[in-house]
């Protein structure tokens, strides 16, 4: 009733003891609960509904082993910065540290992935904790939090009026400095203005904490008065389309290595953006870093650091200018160096592209995958990413027009993800087609999970690159393959030529083989107009891809 009341409309996860009824009563009460095969993949949906809602996404879990399986989502979402909460039954208070039941210390378990961890000992708790917990996943930088339910105050009851009486004080009381947002002083927004302003090759990179925020109108109108070439990260990707011309995508090595003041909206300088430092970047880059966690600036030290919401501080930034405009205009040397050098990579690109290569590589079926997705206009399907190669080419092949929708390994690189993704973005965003490109690796983490597809008949068309295992085939040289168990498939090496689309048609989704450009065209047409359950098991040459994929580049 609480959730309900705190505005929660989707819960994912796996039921049994002692949660089933609260499953049930969740449904009752109008929100909606998928339920999965695995918490594991419940999970990563539960924190990619965070991130695509802005809402606090919500994992059901058993207990003990429950619950450990669900600290992959728990984890997955404090490491993307997205809202979560994990919510899982624990044993009975009284048998606690008597051997019960599915018995487990879970705070302690959730404490290295959780951003607040509370147990609601007794029935009148739950108000309070319920709220808390959903405030603290949503406020300042998102993260997973934790919720534990121990059965015997599930098996507890009080009467509909009382309840209702907990619920309202528990929702006046709610700590209003947790949902208020930090408010960034004017003199700040001027320094970083003054820098924007005297900046010989500026460059506005943004990331999925821009995207979170929604920032996307404001850094649209900045980018377009200012005619300041942009770079998003991976999931960055569609705030302001890839195929707008200053999008610096295609030019990613020149304009990070070149620019020298770079405004950084709402993503990390970790490993994706290099950590900011040469040689990527180049040494006496002004960096302006705009983020809503104020250790995250103190970590990075940038010439000036704005604590805020995105959207806020670009809008803020945009009516500063405003006020004496600048724009560089497409004839600046800068602007012209990166226009040129994205013209060159694409044409570049586009040579590969042109080919059709049967047995398949990355390339042929990308371009063809990507012409279809493009056909399909606005809305865009949001679009699922994961693998080695498959992830790593796919980037830079498929085009996103729209924000919020890319969703992939992300910080963690996380596998596995995808069909928990697909499940979350489709419930999320039932406008949209969700169109998974992934590894078979990848899918096989998750794959019983078609199954959940099934049977909520979720518009998802699945495209696995079958390459027959992780990278694919067996690149071990002849001195390796030694040993008792050297005539064991190699660690890297799956069943060749797998039928995974015959595993779809066993639960009534549609299958399709995949092996040349016709028979992908087709494919897509059929399943992205049919709007239901499909995998496309697309054969690849299994020595197409490289080992590592592509791990300098990592992102
Ligand atoms: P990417 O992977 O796209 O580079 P990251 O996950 O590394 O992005 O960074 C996202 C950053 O955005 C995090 O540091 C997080 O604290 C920040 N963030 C989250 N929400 C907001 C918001 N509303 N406004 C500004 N920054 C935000
Ligand atoms: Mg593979």
């Amino acid at each position: 009733m609480c959730l309900a009341r705190a505005g929660v409309d989707k819960m994912f996860g796996v039921v049994g003891i002692p949660v089933t009824s609260l499953a049930n009563r969740a449904v009752a009460l109008g929100i909606r609960f998928v339920a999965f095969h695995n918490e594991q993949s419940a999970g990563y949906a539960a924190s990619a509904y965070g991130y695509l809602t802005g809402r606090p996404g919500i994992l059901l879990t058993v207990s003990g082993p429950g619950c450990v399986h669900g600290l992959a989502g728990l984890s997955n979402a404090g490491v993307n910065a997205w809202p979560m909460v994990l919510i899982s039954g624990s044993c009975d208070q009284k048998d606690f540290g008597r051997g019960d039941f599915q018995e487990l210390d879970q705070i302690a378990a959730v404490e290295p992935f959780s951003k607040y961890s509370v147990k609601a000992t007794d029935i009148t708790k739950i108000p309070t904790v319920v709220f808390e917990v959903l405030d603290r996943a949503g406020s300042g930088r998102p993260g997973g939090c934790y919720l534990d339910l121990p059965t015997d105050v599930l098996h507890q009851s009080v009467a509909d009026s009382e309840a209702q009486k907990l619920i309202d004080e528990a929702e006046n009381s709610r700590k209003k400095e947790l949902i208020a947002k930090p408010l960034v002083k004017n003199s700040e927004i001027e320094k970083a203005v003054a820098l924007l302003r005297k900046a010989e090759r500026p460059l506005i990179v943004f990331g999925k904490g821009a995207a979170y925020a929604r920032a996307e109108n404001a850094l649209k109108k900045l980018v377009e008065s200012t005619g300041i070439p942009f770079l998003p990260t991976p999931m960055g990707k569609g705030l302001l389309s890839d195929t707008h011309e200053l999008a610096a995508t295609a030019a990613r090595s020149l304009a990070i290595g070149k620019c020298d003041v770079a405004l950084v909206v709402g993503a990390r300088l970790n490993w994706l953006l290099h950590f900011g430092e040469p040689p990527k970047w180049s040494k006496d880059v002004k960096f302006i870093l705009v983020d809503i966690d104020k250790d995250e600036i103190e970590l990075r030290k940038p010439s000036v650091g704005l604590v805020g919401d995105a959207k806020d501080v670009v809008e803020r930034i945009y009516e500063e200018i405003k006020d004496e405009p600048f724009c560089l205009g497409k004839s600046h040397p800068w602007v012209e160096a990166i226009a040129k050098k994205v013209k060159e990579n694409v044409s570049k690109m586009e040579v590969q592209l042109a080919k059709d290569v049967v047995p398949f590589n990355y390339t042929t079926p990308l371009r063809i995958i990507r012409d279809a997705i493009l056909g399909l206009g606005s809305p865009a399907p949001i679009l699922v990413s994961e693998g080695a190669n498959t992830m790593d080419v796919g980037r830079a092949v498929l085009v996103q027009t729209e924000p919020r929708t890319r969703l992939d390994a992300g910080t963690w690189g996380t596998m596995g993800v995808g069909l928990g993704y697909c499940i979350a973005a489709a419930v999320a965003s039932p406008d949209r087609l969700v169109v998974a490109v992934e590894g078979d690796s990848g899918f096989g983490f998750s794959a019983m999970e078609v199954e959940t597809l099934v049977r909520y008949q979720l518009p998802v068309v699945v495209i696995v690159f079958n390459n027959g295992g992780v990278y694919g085939g067996d690149r071990r040289s002849p001195e390796e393959i030694t040993g008792p168990h050297k005539d064991d498939p190699a660690p890297t090496s799956f069943v060749p030529g797998a039928g995974y689309h015959v595993l779809t048609e066993a639960f009534g989704g549609k299958g399709y083989l995949i092996q040349t450009p016709d028979e992908l065209k087709s494919a897509l047409a059929e399943s992205f107009s049919a709007r239901k359950p499909a995998v496309l098991n697309v054969i690849l040459d299994p020595y197409a891809g490289s080992e590592s994929g592509r791990l300098q580049h990592k992102n």
